[in-house]
């Protein structure tokens, strides 16, 4: 696709910054070794900056879910190899990803980038690689540390389902129009199926309770809650009841659910 095309102006509301450099576009693609046996999801093509370099790779599928109708129509002309589906990828059921194995890969709209990958880590659980670009203050929250300033809710969760790996950082210059802040690109890989959350509710809740007070103790945080088990609990982890919730591992974030 003509990417000066002049029918279509980016929309703010959709997040649509497009990227213009070639190498910045292999790069993210070679993150997810496309080969010829994939089944690749991106969410967003857009104008196909990512998507022409998907299509060289001739996957057996390639499924796009783009929410501008204009520019789905325009992909879904150009490469018939591509299923295009208009949606919201936010609605997209992405359960039914589960009857097979897949890639998936995107440079998420930043308005809804976090929780996109929230509900996609913990939905999909036959993913082989996610490699998505998002804001890098996202990226960093995404790889953080315990301990530190960028570790919070969405790090807990997503490293309870996933390993994430820091790529590589994006500058604004590589877009049109360009964004106000760097972007930075992110690979998941699943963590083993037994090692999942049995009751991804329970954690998601403990995560919500703990991160909205990020800056109390946890036996203040945990107050009302407070039982015999959880004291026991503190006590067998070695974990202060003064600690806060940025020096809990996302293994005592999920050991910690159990209880609540
Ligand atoms: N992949 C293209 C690129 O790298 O140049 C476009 C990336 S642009 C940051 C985000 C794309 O996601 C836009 O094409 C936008 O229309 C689309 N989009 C925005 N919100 C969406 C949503 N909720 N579901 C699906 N697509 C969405």
């Amino acid at each position: 696709m003509n990417q000066d095309q002049p029918r279509h102006r980016a929309k703010k509301s959709l997040g649509q910054n497009f990227l213009q450099d070639q190498n910045t576009c292999r790069r993210i693609v070679d993150a997810i070794k496309p080969t010829p046996e994939d089944h690749i999801i991106e969410i967003g093509p857009g104008q196909g900056a990512l998507t022409r370099f998907l299509v060289d790779a001739a996957p057996a599928r390639l499924t796009v879910l783009e929410m501008d109708d204009y520019l789905a129509e325009q992909l879904d002309e150009e490469y018939p190899i591509l299923e295009v589906v208009r949606t919201d990828a936010l609605l997209f059921p992405w359960d039914s990803l589960n009857d097979g194995p897949c890639k998936i890969i995107g440079n998420l709209p930043y308005n809804v980038g976090s929780k996109l990958i929230w509900d996609i880590v913990s939905t999909v659980k036959t993913f082989d690689i996610a490699v998505f670009m998002v804001q890098h203050e996202v990226a960093k929250r995404l790889t953080a540390d315990i301990d530190s300033k960028a570790y919070g809710g969405l790090t807990a969760w997503v490293k309870n389902f996933t390993t994430t790996k820091y790529l590589f950082k994006v500058p604004p210059t590589v877009f049109r129009p360009q964004p106000k802040v760097d972007s930075a690109v992110v690979a998941f890989v699943p963590l083993p199926a037994d090692q999942w959350p049995e009751n991804p509710e329970a954690l998601s809740q403990l995560i919500k309770i703990l991160f909205q007070k990020r800056r109390k103790q946890l036996s203040t945080i945990l107050k009302q809650h407070w039982s015999p088990a959880m004291a026991e609990w503190f006590e067998k982890e070695g974990v202060s009841t003064k600690a806060r919730p940025e020096n809990l591992t996302p293994e005592q974030f999920l050991g910690l659910s159990k209880l609540i």
